[in-house]
């Protein structure tokens, strides 16, 4: 059966670095014979610059059609200037709604071999591995009613809706005990219970689902300690499940723990388990060009494609390997660059992936 892999370069360093992951597929492509056929569409600001549109119906058509996408990163200072409407990330907020991807998992990984690029002490992050995942078209960045109100006192009045319906829990719920099956099998949920209401019943949810997992490990913690437990002993996680507003913020503080972004994959599922894979970078246009980004978010990215859309664990393992190895060997991009280290480029660390593989 053939596969569909549509790539989508976007903007900045995104050609560059989709380029090198796209070389990885295609070789593990041949050497577990995958059947993979892969195509290619515009997003983004280069979408904007061919057709005006962010996000082209042809674009649109290949998604809907592709088992899995891979995206580089949209946006740039060229397009900044222009109406909400136009502007290149509507192309990924496009996506992200017509496919319906609900569900954000972000790893936060720090091999040992860079452990020193953390800010925390290296015995606190070496070897960290944590899953987060964010719920990501629901709770209150989307509640309705929404907006700012005049008061009858003539003061005016912010205000959101934090709402979660049964089913946007559940089904957030099944993609986080089905990740941690797959890993420690050990979920904590996030939420702030002993406050709001929604995610009393967010609690209750996780608890029922428990029931399904019996092999999973569900613990709960309140979100202001959840941000102190990721700094203190972020090790203690496995997989953490939350809402969406706790998810956006918690997901960067574990990037960041990590210390070098250009390391960091992410996903974005359907029900279906159709996904948009993409580094947590954006498009670094301030070193666009230069062939000095680093490769392997995407690279890492293209590892999860096979592992959560593709179905084919032993794949996404071989590119992780692949990756660590030419860590050992001392091989980094400028962005991680250390002391007694090899310094290579965006398409020589590509290769040496490729060699590793
Ligand atoms: P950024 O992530 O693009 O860059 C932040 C810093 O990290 C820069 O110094 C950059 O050079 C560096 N960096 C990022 N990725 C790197 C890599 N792979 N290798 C080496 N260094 C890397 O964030 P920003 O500067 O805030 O945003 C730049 C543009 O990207 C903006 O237009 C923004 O809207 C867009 N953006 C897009 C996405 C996305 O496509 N998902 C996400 C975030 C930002």
């Amino acid at each position: 059966m053939s596969r569909t892999v549509l790539m989508l370069p976007g903007d900045g360093i995104g050609p560059e670095i989709v380029s090198e992951a796209e070389k990885v597929l295609h070789k593990v492509n041949d050497q577990f014979s995958l059947g993979l056929r892969f195509e290619s569409g515009l997003v983004g600001g280069a979408a904007i610059d061919e057709t005006d549109s962010p996000l082209p119906d042809e674009t649109l058509e290949k998604a809907t059609r592709a088992d899995a996408i891979l995206l580089g990163a949209v946006g740039g200072p060229k397009w900044d200037s222009l109406p909400m409407a136009k502007r290149p990330e509507k192309g990924l907020l496009g996506l992200r709604s017509n496919l319906e991807l609900f569900a954000n998992l972000r790893p936060a990984i720090l091999y040992p071999q860079l452990a020193s690029a953390s800010s925390l002490k290296p015995e606190v992050v070496s070897g960290l591995d944590i899953m987060i995942v964010r719920e990501l078209t629901g709770g209150i960045y989307f509640g309705q009613p929404r907006g700012v109100r005049e008061l009858e006192s003539g003061e005016r009045q912010g205000y959101n809706t934090y709402a979660y319906t049964e089913s946007e829990i559940r089904r957030i719920g099944r993609v986080a005990f089905e990740a941690a099956q797959q890993r420690g099998k050990k979920l904590c949920s996030v939420d702030k219970a002993n406050v709001l209401e929604v995610t009393v019943l967010w609690r209750e949810i996780m608890n029922d689902l428990c029931r399904e997992y019996p092999d999973v490990e569900l613990s709960h913690m309140y979100v202001d300690n959840a941000a102190m437990q990721l700094v203190r002993a972020p090790k203690q996680f496995d997989v953490i499940v939350t809402g969406n507003m706790f998810g956006d913020i918690l997901s960067d503080e574990a990037a960041m723990l990590t210390g070098s972004i250009g390391m960091l994959p992410s996903a974005s599922l359907n029900s279906e388990k159709q996904g948009m894979y993409e580094p947590c970078h954006g498009s670094a246009p301030d070193i666009a060009g230069q062939g000095i980004a680093n490769p392997l978010a995407t690279i890492l990215s293209a590892a999860m494609m096979l592992r959560y859309s593709l179905n084919e664990e032993k794949a996404a393992e071989a590119i992780e390997a692949a990756v660590s190895n030419v860590l050992d060997q001392g091989l980094r991009t400028a962005d991680i660059m250390s002391e007694g280290a090899k310094k290579v480029s965006t398409r020589e660390m590509g290769e040496a992936v490729l060699a590793a593989l």
